[in-house]
This record gives structure tokens, C-alpha cells and sequence, in this order.
């Protein structure tokens, strides 16, 4: 059953007009504000964080903080002050060799930044939660992806993975993709999430991690392979509490989307922990704006626990906004309401 509506948020910079944007959420059926928070949020913006926590929580708001774009190793359209201040550090090509604009998860430089940037947030701002939004290797995407087509090329093959690699298996790191190399990438890729999560839950014990990994068919013949595409790797780890996956487009077939549910309820119940879906509150609108109810109803079908959107007022105002973007936010709205039984 849902019990859970989020919304994801931007605007950190007053409270005050936090506290309106809030309000709004909470007519619109809002239960959960997932707040983007960016690099430079954190490093500039920092003392009106857990006044705004605070304010959420005042207005009845659970919290969720979203490291959004961090290293650009999630989601994100935000810049990365990691990537500006260290040259060294990022994700490399395997075929190329060449230092790409992504931050290498797998190094102690970028594992230490993410852990303290977390760890202090969680010490200062008093969230109910962590979100880790889609994180990802830059490469590859492949064509089961909703992203992207396909691609030979994969990352990382920075030293320190290279050295890593080859202290465990004994030999070279290949420059193509086996089933070593699979392994090593989707062991790794846990490890920082994991440490941060156990680190995040050693000073707030009821701390929820939710972890939001691409929503791709991961069949026989196609997989993602970005580092999060081992669903069974990433629902068994103990340090996670709810199992998400991502956005998928309107233009969709309504069978992909209900397979991608099911599939996400599935991995969720099998390791004990909660289930969210997501829908496409930017960007794109669906054709026919009753495609949200019903999309909503097969998440309640298959037996979702928390449905999220991103974004408040469908991206309004912004270069990934929505057509009809705050008609889009009022549809999202409305199925809030009327999933959680509002009056
Ligand atoms: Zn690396």
C-alpha cells in the first residue's frame, strides 16, 4: 500500500520561502521532500540547511537529502566543486585512456569527500533519510537503457581501480569488459554507498537509506552495466532500507512500466525492505494527463510502498521543465491526494 508521497525540491536558499513551497507541497498531498542538495549548497548555503529541515518538519514533512549530482557520479544537472577542485580522481576510459568529467567513486579522495559532505549533514541537518539518486559508472548505458544507445566503451580504468583490480584477481586489468571486470565494478560501486550508509546510521541510528538505482530490463541479452544494474547486489546490501528505481518516460509502453514495478516490488520484498517507483513530474508529459492515474494505480496494484516525483511544480521555470509544467505538478497532486485517501 502507498503510504508514502515525495516530491523532490531545489530551493534552498531561504527559509521562508521554503516554508511557502512547502505548504504547497503539502496541498498538493506532499508526505516526504526529497531535498536536492548540491555541492555548492553545502559548501555556501550551509547554515540555512537544518533551518530548513527544520521547517519541513515543523509543516508535518518527512525529510530526505539527495546528494544530487555529487561528483556527478549521480543524477544531476547541478556542477561539481569535487570536479573543479581536483584534477585527478575522475573516472577513466578503457579504451581511450583519456580523464572524463565524472568523479571516480572507487578512490579514497572522492569516498572521504562524499562520506563527510553526508556524515555532516546528517550530524547538522537532522534528516529522516538519505537518498542516493542513481548513481552510476559514466559508462556504459547500452541499449536496454532509457537514456542512451549503445556503447563499447567503460569506465573506470583510473590507476586506482587498475591497482585495485589487479590486487585482488591477480593480473592486468582488461581493457574490455569480462566477467571479472563486471564483478569488480558492481563490488566496488557498493562500497562507498555502503560505508557512507553505515557511517550516516552510526550517528543517526533510524537514519532511512533509500538507494535508486536506472530502471533498465537487465534481461538475457541487454544490461545497463553501470554499477547498479545487479539489483540483487544492491537489494541485499543490509545498510539499505528502501529499494527505488528510476523514471521512466511517459511515451513508454504501460507493460514496460508495470514490469519495471513488479520487478522493483520484487528485489524489495525478497530482502526486506521498503519499494518506491517513480514518476516523470519534468520534462515530458504524458499525452492523455489521466496516464498518471493510471500509472499510479498499477504501483498501488503491484504493491509499491512509496511513490515519488520529480520535480516540485513540474520543473517550472527551468530548462528541463515540463510543457504544462505546473498543470503536470496539479495532476501529480491530485493522485497524491487521492491515493492517500486525502479529502
Ligand atoms: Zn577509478
Amino acid at each position: 500500500m502507498i503510504t508514502q508521497t515525495s516530491i523532490s525540491y531545489y530551493g534552498l536558499n531561504y527559509v521562508e520561502h521554503a516554508e511557502a513551497d512547502f505548504k504547497e507541497m503539502k496541498s498538493h498531498g506532499v508526505t516526504q521532500v526529497i531535498l536536492a542538495v548540491t555541492e555548492f549548497d553545502f559548501d555556501f548555503w550551509r547554515p540555512n540547511i537544518p533551518a530548513i529541515v527544520d521547517k519541513a518538519h515543523e509543516l508535518g514533512l518527512r525529510v530526505l537529502i539527495d546528494p544530487w549530482g555529487n561528483g556527478k557520479y549521480f543524477g544531476g544537472e547541478q556542477v561539481s566543486k569535487f570536479l573543479q577542485d581536483n584534477v585527478e580522481n575522475r573516472q577513466v576510459s578503457a579504451l581511450t585512456g583519456e580523464k572524463l568529467p565524472y568523479a571516480c567513486f572507487n578512490t579514497n579522495s572522492y569516498r572521504d569527500y562524499f562520506k563527510n559532505f553526508c556524515t555532516t549533514l546528517a550530524r547538522e541537518a537532522k534528516p529522516d533519510g538519505f537518498f542516493w539518486d542513481e548513481p552510476h559508472y559514466a559508462f556504459p548505458k547500452g541499449i536496454a537503457s532509457i537514456t542512451g544507445g549503445v556503447a563499447d566503451d567503460w569506465t573506470c580504468y583510473c590507476p586506482v581501480c587498475r591497482k585495485r583490480f589487479e590486487d585482488y584477481y591477480g593480473y592486468p586489468m582488461p581493457k574490455y569488459m569480462t566477467n571479472d571486470v563486471k564483478q569488480f565494478r558492481w563490488r566496488e560501486a557498493l562500497v562507498v554507498l555502503s560505508e557512507t550508509s553505515k557511517a550516516i546510521k552510526e550517528i543517526r541510528k533510524d537514519c532511512e537509506i533509500t538507494c535508486c538505482v536506472h530502471a533498465t530490463q537487465n534481461g538475457y541479452y541487454v544490461s545497463e552495466y553501470r554499477g547498479y544494474d545487479n539489483w540483487d547486489l544492491v537489494g541485499s546490501c543490509p545498510y539499505f532500507d528502501v529499494f527505488s528505481t528510476t523514471i521512466v518516460n511517459w511515451a513508454l509502453p504501460e507493460d514496460f512500466y508495470r514490469e519495471i514495478t513488479k520487478r522493483t516490488v520484487a528485489i524489495a520484498k525478497k530482502y526486506g525492505k521498503l519499494s518506491e517507483r517513480w514518476l516523470m513530474g519534468y520534462y515530458k508529459q504524458p499525452k492523455d494527463f489521466a496516464q498518471i492515474d493510471r500509472w499510479v494505480d498499477i504501483a498501488a496494484e503491484e504493491g509499491v510502498d512509496r511513490i515519488a516525483a520529480w520535480t516540485y511544480r513540474g520543473g517550472y521555470g527551468t530548462v528541463v521543465g515540463a510543457p504544462d509544467a505546473l498543470k503536470l505538478w496539479d495532476a501529480i497532486g491530485e493522485n497524491y491526494r487521492r491515493v492517500l485517501g486525502a479529502k
